[in-house]
């Protein structure tokens, strides 16, 4: 900033320079020719020569004048006043001057020939009025050379002193954020356009054992484990690509794993951007390391009871189904158990009526289990329950719900069926019953009831009806499926 101000000054001297020098040379020449034109007039030369010179030094003096008023207003300012005062004053003079030969010779200086009154005494005054104005004039052209250096010299002074006042503020800003850097935990570091570190801070050595001297001129990499190198090689690349198309680099962060100077690895937290100077010059990247241990210690504690949380809890999603299922089947034989049938039914109910579909219900008791018990024992005839509720489920639809009712008796809820088509499956469960061949038991039937759900009926009702039926199949001598209609 204070340099341009410098240049610009430079350009801004030239344009006064130039136009005072004119003035000299000018006021030289006018001082020359009045010379020339008084040693003329002396010797009573032709007065058209005369005439000639005269109009030569008003042009002369003309000039001067407008050679100053051209310096241009935003130049530095010098006492031009006084000067453009001292030129009009000369061509006053030339103008008198010329203007006094001719009113003595006016018929020569148009025809020509000699003077008519050459006049010495007009010579003597003008000649040294002459020298008078040249001295004054260049008297004046040098002071204003003078004021102009001055105050040059005086801008340049002042502007001295701000760049020495701003230097003095940068230095105490770069100390400033020098102790900082020094004496921050978090290590603050530079590299340069090659990916090399240019400055690293001291708190280097309390995270990883190493000094700035270790890792100075080292490229980023260095100190990092394996698996991290790549990390920060490919982000480095990745910004000078950026950098080569013109493109701002990007922020960058990661977490990389150090090797301490003692062998030890540690995690970190790496913040990188690019380092941009006057101009807006890529110079390589800035960048903060920061020591995250413990914030991976809690991570991974974090991690861990996570991990126990999610195993207690699938422990406890296990231990639920156990209990439910517990809750909702029979110990012995593995199919529903008489409660969760009963609310099976109840919703199956509900949903029948809404929508007006059939449902039926099947009850089987095994014919003469008692004497099953007494001959072969309690324990075998529990083995012939589990088979005939395998040999049930096995002939059973998928939307059917079999359930041990309680002792030697089972029920079958079929939804979407309507009472033939239940009576016929009954049918089919007695025959394979009858057909199959149970543990050491010979022979093994049932008898069956059922019946569909009437409309308005409740479940108990429902129940009972069906439960007549199968006291009737009974009474009609066993292995008999009765339907109520
Ligand atoms: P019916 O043809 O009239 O049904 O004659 P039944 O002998 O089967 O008589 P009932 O159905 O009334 O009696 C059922 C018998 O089943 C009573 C009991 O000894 C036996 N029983 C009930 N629960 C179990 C059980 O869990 N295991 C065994 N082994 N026997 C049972
Ligand atoms: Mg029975």
């Amino acid at each position: 900033m204070l340099f341009n101000h410098l240049r610009f000054n430079r350009r801004q001297a030239s344009p006064i320079a130039v136009p005072l020098q004119m003035v000299g040379l000018l006021s030289a020449l006018i001082f020359l020719i009045g010379c020339i034109f008084e040693v003329l007039v002396i010797n009573d030369l032709y007065a058209a020569q005369h005439f000639l010179l005269a109009l030569l030094l008003v042009v002369l003096a003309t000039w001067a004048i407008l050679e100053v008023s051209l310096i241009r207003p935003g130049a530095i300012v010098v006492p031009l006043d006084t000067l453009r005062l001292a030129l009009w004053l000369q061509l006053l003079v030339v103008v008198i001057r010329g203007l006094m030969d001719l009113l003595i010779n006016p018929y020569q200086a148009v025809v020509g020939g000699p003077l008519v009154a050459p006049d010495f005494r007009l010579a003597i005054i003008f000649a040294p009025l002459d020298l008078l104005v040249f001295m004054l004039i260049s008297r004046l052209i040098i002071n204003a050379f003078s004021y102009t250096e001055f105050q040059r010299a005086n801008q340049l002074e002042q502007q001295m002193t701000a760049l020495e006042r701003a230097q003095q503020a940068l230095q105490q800003s770069e100390e400033r954020y020098r102790l900082i850097a020094d004496w921050v935990d978090d290590v603050i570091w530079t590299l340069d356009h090659r990916g090399h570190f240019s400055y690293i801070s001291p708190s280097i050595e309390k995270l990883s054992g190493y000094t700035p001297q270790d890792l100075l001129h080292q490229p980023a990499s260095t100190g990092l484990k394996a698996n991290s190198v790549p990390v920060i090689e490919q982000a480095c690349q990745a910004a000078l690509v950026k950098v080569q198309r013109g493109r701002p680099v990007e922020s960058f962060r990661a977490e990389l794993e150090l090797t301490h100077r003692d062998g030890s690895s540690l995690w970190t937290e790496v913040t990188m951007n690019g380092l941009y100077g006057p101009g807006h010059q890529f110079m390589g990247f800035v960048g903060v390391t920061r020591d995250i241990r413990e914030r991976k210690g809690y991570e991974v504690e974090l991690r861990e009871a996570r991990d126990a949380a999610e195993v207690a809890n699938l422990a406890l999603l296990s231990a639920n189904a156990v209990l439910h299922g517990q809750a909702t089947t029979d110990t012995l034989t593995g199919v529903s158990n008489r409660r969760h049938f009963e609310q099976a039914l109840a919703a199956q109910i509900s949903q029948t009526r809404r929508y007006g579909e059939a449902l039926s219900l099947l009850m089987l008791d095994i014919d003469q289990f008692k004497t099953i018990n007494d001959r072969f024992g309690h324990q075998l005839g529990d083995l012939v329950i589990v088979e005939l509720a395998r040999l049930l489920k096995a002939s059973l639809r998928k939307a059917d719900l079999l359930a041990r009712w309680g002792g030697d008796e089972f029920v079958v809820m079929m939804p979407h069926t309507a009472a033939e088509e239940a009576c016929q499956l009954a049918e089919q469960l007695r025959l394979s019953m009858a057909v199959h061949v149970f543990p050491v038991v010979p022979r093994l039937t049932g008898s069956f009831g059922v019946g569909e759900l009437l409309p308005g009926e409740t479940a108990e009702q429902w129940f009972a009806r069906i439960d007549s039926v199968l006291y009737a199949a009974k009474a009609a001598g066993r292995n008999l499926v009765k339907l109520s209609a």
